[in-house]
């Protein structure tokens, strides 16, 4: 290590550990050593802490152990230095300024100061689990945590671009001479959020912390490592979390101590000034400290010396084309073109055809371009997606068309919400002045149809059809298509196949879980139903859906079956030996940590309790979703606890073994809201018609005597069932 940087860290650290012990005292001193001090939406306490000293911080008092291991890793005798003996002073820096860092935002917290005017602040677990899912699918290749401001503007905004075309989840913040990128980012007026990969932390290096030490959380939630396990930990990271910092403006010792702490998870920095390059050594085998003067090459540079792996298609469209833009939205004071929604007629449909009755990349118009509409006006369209394979399927349809809605919506200035008959397409002023048109709808569907389906769609065209007459003539092929779908998915049972299929694809952080999909039972992520799985394997027979025979059924009831417990037995790297399909008491499927919903066995109400994701308050069972997470993750089978996909709870194979939907005393308004009439009909179907009713939410009950009081007073069958326990 360069001694210019180390002595910079050093001394960056020991500023940290300062500023830390004062702001300690003050608050030890005016709110008394027993106050509390929390993260909002965490299990994980203060997480670099959590998991480096493996310490659950819940109140001063804990703060002031954890300044003294700041203070020990500031001491120059290596006899004092208690642990990570491998890494230099300089690293052992690093990781004091992590821990100074934490320590000072979370009483920051306490005293109301953060999050920051504009700024995020402290990411929450559910943000950490929900993205955890792009992450592995390749969606979201990687993060970036910008410190400082650029030269200008404009230079600004074009590193950030550069970074969303390419998916990677940007987070900006810190300053230099009391100038932030966040605000440079304002004032061009770029739409910044979880949605568009831009999410701005803080404008100060010690809010820093933020993307660091939600990437800890990472090795905690996703790669199934405890508390304390700190080079576990810091190793995790370095594997699986495609991280680096990008430097803009002056290097001060706050930042070279935050860099050094970077770059002891594993994370590069690349600065535009003039700083002492350090090349591999120790943990990395890429560098650490790298400097690009030139803005244009600078995003490329990060890419190649963190080793992220980038897909960019390349679509002839006059608009940037990239997932960082599937969540910008269009509203009406920008928007040029709508079509659909409550304003127009609209619809999309793939289906399949014969080789020799689809023309590839035959895209046409029929009737008016946008050019024709007045600015804020609306036409009907009909979107027809013709595809031909000589490996296609009918089941394949539903899974084609639903991409259509990320296929559009990843074009820039483009809006689009729902499917079927009830699509909604916008089309901003932006895109409509550099020049986009309706047709380019079907330039993107065909690129991406070949790009994305290439294993089972050879041909594709598209036709865009603008004429309220014909949207009509088409639309009703459509609906008869759409309910011949529903009752086909509606006959699909487990008993009426002999395959289930695999889904591995958390493995690359939970290592030991995996999905069984079944007809009636999708992944726990909600992203894999069984027509998905089955049409995955077609596209990539060596990826991680596998078929599964059955084999001998050895219990119907709870779910069970010969060829599965081999199949996860050995999938699980042999630490699960049976599964069961129907059960949350009895060798139930595991949870990695994407699921929907969590339901969670309630021994006093007789019945199981379930919350899905976006639910921030209490629950009965005495933990908020985040806290109920901690302990569902990481491929364990944990009896009574289980993550599921939310449309599970209308299958009518729902904890069948254990009663079904009838146990259900507990659900969030969200979820009853969402699954609607699916769910009503699912309650008659168990012959309790008014059982929603019966089922508290949080309006009725968020404890335990509350939910008992619900229960008696509505008569909910749970109480009269078989006990549970
Ligand atoms: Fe992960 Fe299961 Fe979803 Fe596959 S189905 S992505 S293993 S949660
Ligand atoms: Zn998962």
């Amino acid at each position: 290590m360069s001694k210019i940087v180390a002595a910079a860290a050093i001394r960056g650290a020991n500023k940290l550990a300062q500023e830390a012990e004062r702001f300690l005292d003050k608050a030890i001193k005016e709110k008394g050593k027993d106050a509390q001090v929390s993260f909002p939406g965490t299990a994980f306490y203060l997480p670099m802490a959590y998991a480096l000293l493996g310490m659950e911080a819940k109140n001063l008092q804990d703060l002031t152990a954890i300044l003294e291991h700041i203070k020990s890793l500031l001491h120059q005798e290596p006899s004092e230095k208690l642990w990570l003996p491998y890494l230099g002073d300089a690293l052992d820096s690093g990781i004091a300024a992590l821990l100074a860092e934490e320590l000072i935002v979370a009483l920051r917290y306490l005293y109301g100061q953060e999050p920051q005017e504009d700024c995020e602040g402290f990411f929450t677990d559910t943000i950490l689990r929900s993205l955890g899912i792009q992450l592995v699918d390749g969606r979201m290749p990687g993060f970036a945590a910008i410190l400082g401001a650029a030269p200008d503007n404009k230079t600004a905004v074009d590193v950030v671009r550069e970074l969303q075309k390419r998916n990677i989840l940007t987070f900006v913040g810190s300053s230099v001479n009391g100038r932030s990128i966040i605000d440079q980012l304002k004032e061009e007026k770029v739409e910044m959020g979880w949605d568009t990969y831009i999410v701005p932390y803080g404008r100060d290096t010690i809010t820093g912390i933020y993307p660091l030490h939600w990437a800890i959380r990472g090795a905690l939630t996703f790669g199934g490592h405890k508390k304390g396990e700190a080079l576990k930990c810091l190793k995790y990271c370095k594997d699986r979390v495609f991280a680096f910092g990008l430097a803009l403006g002056e290097v001060d010792d706050i930042k070279y101590a935050t860099g050094a702490g970077a770059i002891n998870m594993g994370f590069p920095v690349i600065a535009d000034t003039d700083i002492p390059e350090i090349r591999p050594t120790g943990i990395c085998t890429y560098e650490h400290l790298v400097k690009e003067h030139d803005y244009k090459k600078i995003v490329p540079v990060c890419i190649e010396v963190r080793g992220v792996k980038v897909k960019i298609s390349e679509i002839p469209i006059p608009v940037a084309y990239s997932a960082a833009f599937e969540g910008e939205r269009v509203r009406r004071e920008q928007m040029y073109a709508q079509f659909g929604g409550k304003y127009t007629t609209a619809f999309e449909y793939a289906r399949s055809k014969k080789l020799e009755e689809v023309e590839d990349g035959k895209i046409e118009v029929i009737g008016p371009e946008v050019d024709e509409v007045k600015e804020g006006g609306a036409l009907p369209l009909g979107i027809l997606v013709e595809v031909a394979g000589r490996k296609m399927q009918k089941d394949f349809e539903p899974i084609i068309e639903r991409q259509i809605h990320t296929f559009l919506n990843e074009a820039m200035g483009i809006f689009h919400m729902g499917q079927r008959d009830m699509c909604w397409i916008r089309i901003s002023k932006d895109a409509h002045k550099k020049g986009f048109k309706i047709k380019h709808f079907g330039t993107i569907l065909h690129a991406r149809l070949h790009d994305t389906f290439g294993a089972i769609v050879d041909k594709a065209q598209v036709m865009l059809y603008t004429k309220q007459e014909e949207v009509e003539k088409y639309l009703a092929q459509a609906k008869k298509s759409y309910s011949e779908r529903d009752e086909r998915m509606a006959g699909m049972t487990d008993e009426a196949v002999d395959i289930f299929y695999s889904c591995t694809l958390c493995q690359s952080f939970a290592p030991n879980h995996l999905c069984v999909v079944k007809p009636e039972r999708l992944g726990l992520c909600g992203a894999y139903s069984y027509l998905d799985a089955k049409a995955s394997y077609e596209l990539n027979p060596v990826g991680p859906n596998q078929p599964i025979k059955k084999g001998e059924c050895l219990d119907p009831v709870r779910g069970e079956w010969k060829g599965i417990n081999e199949f996860v037995y050995q999938r699980s790297n042999k630490t699960l030996e049976r599964f069961h399909g129907y059960s949350i008491m009895t060798f139930p499927e595991t949870s990695c940590g994407c699921f929907e919903c969590i339901i969670a066995i309630l021994p006093e109400a007789n019945g199981f309790m379930v919350v899905n994701r976006e639910y921030n308050g209490m629950t009965p069972c005495g933990m908020s979703f985040s806290t109920l997470a901690g302990s569902v993750g990481g491929g364990a089978q944990t009896p009574g606890f289980m993550g599921v996909g939310r449309l599970y709870l209308v299958s009518k194979k729902f904890i069948s073994a254990d009663g079904g939907l009838k146990r259900i005393v507990w659900m969030t308004k969200e979820l009853k809201e969402a699954l609607g009439e699916k769910l009503k009909k699912r309650c008659q179907e168990e012959g309790v018609p008014d059982l929603l009713d019966k089922i508290a939410d949080e309006s009725a009950a968020t404890t335990s005597d509350e939910l008992l009081a619900h229960l008696e007073k509505t008569g909910h069958p749970a109480l009269k069932m078989d006990p549970l326990m």
